[in-house]
């Protein structure tokens, strides 16, 4: 069992309840996305219509409380939605998901106050919202942050530019960390504080749009602050400690980075499963070879392990099980890394038209590829394994980066 105590460690816990919102999203994404979904990719944009339709069926809302106008339901709840609208689509999964780099860090750190004000419309889907953490000179090394924001009476002047911003261009309100005060000895997170920011604040600029390999549609933006005024009751948590509200939240919602893969593993072999039984080479279907047949098996042995891992992480942070956070970097490291697998199988599994972006089969890989690098590169998903291991049941902090 080790690092784990029991086999009751590695339960899932998945209800009817769950079946019948799975098969709500289902429709939704059949109905709505399925058909837009190559328009999206083509077009770059997600039609209007989508989001008012996920508004109306509240899915902005799944993961938050009903008290902050969500829907309720957990991890588990939000890891279906994901998996459910990126086996279609990745880049609307991001869309739709990215108010959670919102919403987290406000319900878990935040007052009563901002959870009312901020989390409210954005759970309804009346507002957009964004989080800005990422600057050209560090992502994973959230600690080397060089975005300032110097105390003036009663208000904070926010300067700098973040990058790489999913949902910036929508966005109402957006979460932005920046270096209050410098580290300490010893100490290099401390200084860094959270806030959360309106997009109409002036100096607060949406700028170039990014022009990533996936996610089409989707693609993120650089947000500059120009000496931007947010007062002091917008910041979240506790002052100079914002590196714990900012990794936290990645904590949380790297589980719906696990389940987006898994829905993208999903897609791209049901594809590639279809296209093996209709496909006729030397006069049988190609399923019938050996090196088809076995290409096929692996990626659903991959494909199964991810959803195991992915829904057990979502089940262990549903029952505010600490270990959560070692088996969601698991569930992210190794579900991203087979999508990745699998979406490139599945292109070799349809040959000349698996290259043909007409298809549909290749655009998995490229968003593929973006899971193994957004909300924590994988390595730093492997250095967090062994770092809460260490941490929890040996009680060691030892420097690893
Ligand atoms: C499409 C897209 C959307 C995004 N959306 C957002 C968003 O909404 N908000 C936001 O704030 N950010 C966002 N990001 C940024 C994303 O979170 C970062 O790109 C990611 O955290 C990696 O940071 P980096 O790009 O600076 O790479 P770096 O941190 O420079 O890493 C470069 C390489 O070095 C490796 N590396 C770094 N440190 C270590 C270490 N200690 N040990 C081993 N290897 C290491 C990394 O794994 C990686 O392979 C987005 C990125 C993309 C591509």
């Amino acid at each position: 069992m080790f690092p784990f105590e029991s086999i009751e460690d590695f339960k899932v816990e998945l209800t009817e309840e769950h079946e019948l919102f799975r098969k709500a999203v289902r429709q939704f994404v059949e109905q709505y996305i399925e058909p837009r979904a190559m328009e999206i990719e083509k077009t770059d944009r997600i039609p209007d219509e989508i989001f008012e339709k996920a508004k109306e069926l509240g899915l902005f809302g799944v993961g938050i409380p009903e008290e902050y106008g969500g829907q309720g339901g957990g991890h588990v709840m939000e890891a279906i939605l994901m998996e459910e609208i990126s086996r279609v689509s990745p880049a609307v999964g991001t869309a739709i998901a990215v108010r959670a780099l919102f919403t987290t860090p406000i319900l878990l750190f935040g007052t009563e106050e901002q959870k009312k004000k901020y989390v409210v419309p954005v759970a309804r889907g009346e507002k957009f919202a964004a989080h800005a953490n990422t600057e050209p000179c560090c992502g994973s090394d959230v600690a080397a942050i060089q975005t300032r924001a110097k105390k003036v009476n009663d208000h904070y002047v926010i300067t700098g530019r973040k990058i790489f911003i999913t949902g910036a261009d929508k966005a109402d309100y957006f979460v932005v960390s920046a270096r209050t005060s410098p580290p300490k000895e010893g100490k290099r997170w401390w200084g860094i504080t959270v806030f959360i920011v309106e997009r109409d604040t002036p100096g607060l600029k949406v700028g170039q749009r990014f022009n990533v390999t996936g996610l089409r549609g989707e693609r993120p933006h650089e947000v500059i602050l120009d000496e931007v005024k947010v007062p002091a009751e917008n910041i979240v948590g506790p002052v100079d400690q914002g590196f714990k509200v900012i990794v936290t939240t990645y904590d949380h919602t790297r589980v719906g980075i696990a389940a987006q893969a898994v829905g993208i593993a999903q897609g791209a072999f049901e594809k590639a499963f279809n296209y093996a039984l209709q496909r006729q080479a030397f006069g049988r279907p190609i399923i019938s070879f050996e090196g088809i047949a076995f290409k096929l098996a692996d990626m659903l042995m991959m494909l199964e392990a991810a959803r195991l891992l992915t829904y057990w992480s979502a089940t262990l942070a549903d029952r505010g099980d600490k270990r959560f956070i070692i088996a969601a970097s698991l569930a992210k490291a190794y579900a991203t890394e087979v999508a990745e697998k699998i979406a490139n199988l599945a292109i070799k599994i349809h040959g000349g038209v698996g290259v043909d972006i007409e298809t549909g089969v290749e655009r998995y890989l490229r968003d593929a590829l973006i899971t193994t690098i957004y909300e924590g590169a994988n390595d730093i998903q492997r250095l967090t394994i062994i770092r809460q291991l260490l941490k929890n049941l040996f009680g060691l902090s030892i420097q690893m980066t």
